[in-house]
């Protein structure tokens, strides 16, 4: 089955027949800490760990597990648990695969918070963290140490979004046991197929494309048969809670994920390609464009890409000038997140551990929304006007 198909054919109806309750396509929206128990022979069962129902409100109430149930389907994992935020996901993913005495390593172009989990939090203890660079492929087996258990990897990366090649990584990782994880959230689950590519651990910030309606926080791991039992434990262990009401959110926005990102596609290559005409411009850092470095990975690892991408100017301009630039847009906001339908700029230098193309540059990033794409080059046109005067 097509993975379009998956997303609006999984069953999530519900029905409690002998309540006399009617078959709904949707799922209903629990609300509760205690789970009441049928007798005392249930409280028992429970008690001792062998009850088979739900048990209390951090065991995954119903539209919680209807959400996981319909991740996991997409992204063809073996189990998939749901996190109130992305960040928690990942946070989580290096807390349950990592211990002390472990040795990680991060692409140089993971999400800020991310990396900053790792060089603050995880080394109190005892997980040292080495920085790949961002385009890393074969290379990265000099990086290897006895103790290397984690590889992280975001591809394309944050903000400047070079591409790794994930294949060429796994197979490594693979032959050495180390686990390999993907924060896989550009792309989805649509458009890279982290399994099919020897990935261990995928992924999802569902804030961004899979809510796709910047009203909520949310984040899903999904993963390979080998590690299931582990991350079903460690979740169990840490009755981490995923609000009903944003699955169920979740869940509504998986649904159009398709046609979305369809969209979203179709309008950020055409907004891409006019600004690569652009004489203000120097590059248009785009995984599709031809002019992207690793663009052939792309070609190769992904069948299609989203809405989210980045420029640089010719010109260095002064903060002030970019200011009136970014400050005179109509149609994009300012702000951090991406993957909704409204669009959004940002702009800033980003630090690298390793080498980087873009060291000392700024770099514009756009988040192309689902207005019609003609409306945000009229609104970026008269933007650059100000910058060209
Ligand atoms: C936003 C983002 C996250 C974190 O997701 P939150 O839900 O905002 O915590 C993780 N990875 C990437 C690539 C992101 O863009």
């Amino acid at each position: 089955m097509k993975r379009t198909t998956r997303l609006v054919s999984f069953d999530s109806t519900y029905q409690d027949e002998d309540a006399g309750q009617p078959k709904t396509i949707n799922p209903p929206i629990f609300r509760g800490s205690t789970v009441l128990f049928n007798d005392y022979e249930d409280l028992t069962l429970a008690n001792s760990g062998k009850h088979k129902g739900i048990t209390y409100g951090t065991d995954r109430l119903t539209t919680q597990r209807a959400f996981e149930e319909a991740m996991r389907k997409l992204e063809g994992g073996a189990l998939t648990r749901a996190f109130p935020s992305g960040i928690s996901a990942i946070i989580n993913t290096f807390l349950a695969f990592t211990g002390s005495g472990d040795h990680i390593l991060i692409c140089d172009n993971a999400y800020g918070p991310t990396a900053r989990f790792c060089t603050e939090i995880l080394t109190k203890y005892n997980i040292q963290t080495t920085f790949i660079p961002s385009a890393s492929g074969k290379e990265i087996e000099s990086y290897f140490q006895d103790n290397t258990k984690l590889i992280f990897l975001e591809s394309p990366g944050s903000n400047t979004f070079e591409i790794q090649d994930i294949p060429a990584i796994t197979t490594l990782a693979n032959n050495r046991g180390i686990v390999t994880v993907l924060d896989n959230t550009w792309a989805t689950p649509l458009y890279l197929d982290p399994f099919a590519l020897g990935i261990d651990i995928s992924i999802q910030s569902v804030t961004k494309y899979i809510s796709g309606h910047s009203d909520l926080l949310m984040g899903t791991v999904t993963v390979n048969e080998k590690w299931a039992d582990t991350l079903k434990q460690f979740y169990r262990t840490l009755e981490i809670y995923t609000p009903e009401e944003d699955c169920y959110t979740a869940l509504r926005g998986l649904r159009t994920l398709s046609l979305r990102l369809q969209q979203h596609e179709q309008s950020a290559l055409k907004i891409a390609h006019w600004l690569e005409s652009l004489p203000i411009i120097d590059q248009v850092i785009h995984p599709a464009l031809s002019s992207h470095p690793e663009h052939q990975i792309w070609c190769r690892d992904f069948t299609g890409s989203s809405g989210l991408f980045a420029f640089i100017f010719k010109e260095d301009y002064a903060q002030d000038k970019l200011a009136e630039f970014v400050n005179s847009l109509q149609l994009f906001g300012i702000g951090y997140s991406w993957g909704g339908f409204k669009s959004l700029i940002t702009a800033g230098k980003y630090n690298r551990s390793q080498e980087s193309r873009y060291a000392g540059k700024t770099v514009v990033r756009l988040n192309i929304g689902l207005e019609d794409p003609a409306d945000l080059l009229i609104d970026l046109k008269s933007g650059f006007e100000l910058l060209t005067k």
